[in-house]
């Protein structure tokens, strides 16, 4: 009785959070998202259920992955390179499963991942080049949960890719070399930030777990043997609570325009 009890008081906020701002995006699927993170693997992790529901709408999807995680392993005989070698083919392949054709690998030193002028102008240029409807990123707020440290490289990927959206690839008069080479501004409609600290989202992805869970299998230098099945499950259907749904993914979703401005901007495009 005790332990329901302290269950139900350390769940309330949640549920009371929920009842206030139910957003559930049941029937919203972007025509173009882009993904912008720091290590091959991080889209499984975070958002595939949702990028595969996507992709199975018909939406167009480009991974950006800053690194190779090139430091992917315990064993210092590898050799870095072949590692990124490695990784970055089971990202494809990961990609392919959950519905995405577009990956680019911008190639920074995992581990070291900074938030530079250097990286917002490459992602200003992907974003320009790719003219996403929607940018998916990490919450760039996470330094550390209750047993773990969210890696640096996911915050300064986030901070780079929160730059480059706002105001960077809209505003013509920043990184003119990229509009003189046809990169024209380009404003995103919604950023989607992956998070568990306080989502205002929450997208069903019941039927898109499986391939969520599939996808990140194809990660075998990564993986091993291990099986994260029941842990990918249990963490969706804890999302999930109280919404109606079996699993989710929890984001915090920011609206960059209003829906008339971005109806103006694709009429005119
Ligand atoms: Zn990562």
């Amino acid at each position: 009785m005790k332990n329901k009890l302290s269950s139900l008081l350390n769940d309330l906020p949640l549920l009371l959070r929920r009842i206030k701002q139910p957003n559930l995006e049941r029937g919203y699927y972007p025509q173009r998202a882009l993904l912008i993170v720091a290590h091959p693997d991080d889209p499984e992790y975070f958002c595939a259920g949702t990028i595969a529901r996507w992709a199975r709408s018909g939406a167009e999807v480009c991974y950006i992955i800053c690194t190779s995680g090139q430091l992917g392993t315990k064993n210092s005989n590898t050799d870095p390179y072949e590692i990124a070698r490695i990784r970055e083919g089971e990202q494809i392949a990961a990609a392919r499963l959950t519905g995405v054709k577009d990956v680019v690998f911008l190639r920074h030193q995992d581990g070291l991942l900074e938030d530079t002028i250097t990286l917002r102008h490459q992602l200003v240029r992907e974003i320009r080049r790719f003219r996403p409807e929607v940018v998916v990123i990490n919450d760039p707020r996470i330094y550390f949960g209750e047993d773990f440290i969210n890696h640096p490289d996911h915050r300064a990927a986030a901070e780079a890719a929160l730059g480059a959206v706002y105001p960077l690839a809209g505003s013509p008069l920043i990184f003119r070399e990229l509009e003189n080479d046809g990169f024209q501004a380009h404003t995103v409609r919604k950023l989607y930030i992956f998070t568990w600290n306080q989502p205002n989202t929450w997208v069903d992805i019941t039927d898109s777990i499986d391939i969520k869970i599939a996808a990140l299998k194809l990660h075998h230098s990564q993986m091993g043997d291990s099986d994260l099945s029941d842990s990918i499950r249990h963490a969706a259907s804890r999302s999930a609570k109280f919404l109606r749904m079996k699993y989710a993914e929890p984001f915090r979703v920011l609206q960059m325009i209003s829906d008339d401005d971005w109806s103006d901007l694709t009429d005119r495009a």
